[in-house]
């Protein structure tokens, strides 16, 4: 497609195209309009997906009582919740959903290739939400240590970590009032108890700023200034504000509120790995991941030494 946000369009190729695995949030997507979806009336595509003979769950128990074959697991309308603010009953954890797509794929003759994608830490980001940020990251250093487990007994399955951006110029350490103070605060993050996006809804549903940040956020000491600017926002401004209370506390710094230029770390392990060694343009990671599975891009067969012919 040629936009990214033409999601019904990707929705439909990705029932279309062959699914063994598919799992996360999104269901809006997939589902017509009568259904809660955006899709036009009739445009059922999980009902389609169901006729076809894949097996569509909407929980976490429904992921765990699933029986064998193609698999469609969609756990929330748009994006599923962050890690601070899910509800366990309902939406499976990213290191759940990992080890869910493995024990379906590990068994194929002709090997798999599984992307999973951290996405939300992106997010939390945008808004300078740390304590998301950093649960986050947390959530999805566990979902490593699942494809690192399966790979260690494996043996023969290469795991790639990366990131495609960094997102809000994050830094450990913040001037405050013109001091240079050589600390940051993981004692806040740690406190908080929901995102500045759950935050930010419990305000606009009316609760008043100042006990929401004391509750959520464990900051008691909001400032006139700060009061004052809560209570101006709305929406994404709203939980930018919350986030920037918290990280002006626990002295984390950011830049923007888009993405950055600086570089981004790749850890790789198993077969190939000594391929994405040293710092690499971006665009070479495609390839050394196509070199290793052998793998044409568009008219490009790779070799397995990188070179394309
Ligand atoms: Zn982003």
């Amino acid at each position: 497609v040629p936009d990214r946000n033409a999601e019904d369009a990707i929705a439909a190729q990705m029932i279309k195209h062959g699914i063994e695995v598919l799992l996360g949030g999104g269901s809006r997507n997939f589902l017509p309009e009568e259904s809660g979806g955006r899709r036009g009336p009739g445009d059922d595509l999980l009902a389609a997906a169901r006729r076809a003979g894949i097996t569509v769950v909407t929980d976490r128990d429904g992921l765990a009582a699933a029986g064998p074959g193609p698999l469609v697991g969609l756990f929330a309308s748009s994006h599923m919740s962050y890690a601070l603010d899910r509800d366990p009953a309902r939406e499976p954890s990213l290191p759940e959903m990992t080890r869910a797509a493995l024990d379906r794929l590990k068994d194929d003759p002709d090997g798999f290739f599984l992307m999973v994608e951290g996405s939300r830490v992106d997010h939390a980001a945008h808004d300078h939400d740390a304590a998301a940020a950093a649960r986050e990251a947390i959530e999805f250093d566990a979902t490593v240590a699942v494809a690192l487990a399966f790979a260690r007994s494996d043996r023969r399955t290469l795991v790639v970590a990366t990131a495609d951006h960094e997102t809000g110029g994050l830094s450990l350490g913040r001037s405050v009032d013109g001091a240079s103070i050589y600390a940051w605060s993981a004692e806040l993050l740690r406190a908080a108890r929901r995102s500045a996006e759950a935050m930010a809804a419990r305000i606009e549903r009316g609760a008043s700023p100042r006990e929401v940040l004391a509750e959520d956020a464990g900051v008691s000491d909001v400032t006139e200034a700060e009061a004052a600017a809560l209570a101006g926002a709305r929406g994404d401004a709203l939980s930018v504000a919350i986030g920037e209370a918290v990280s002006r506390r626990a002295r984390i710094g950011w830049t923007t509120l888009g993405h950055t230029a600086v570089d981004v770390p790749v850890w790789a392990f198993g077969p190939g790995a000594e391929r994405l060694r040293g710092v690499r343009a971006n665009d070479a990671l495609g390839r050394d991941i196509a070199a290793c599975l052998g793998l044409r891009i568009g008219d490009v067969l790779v070799d397995r030494a990188g070179r394309g012919d």
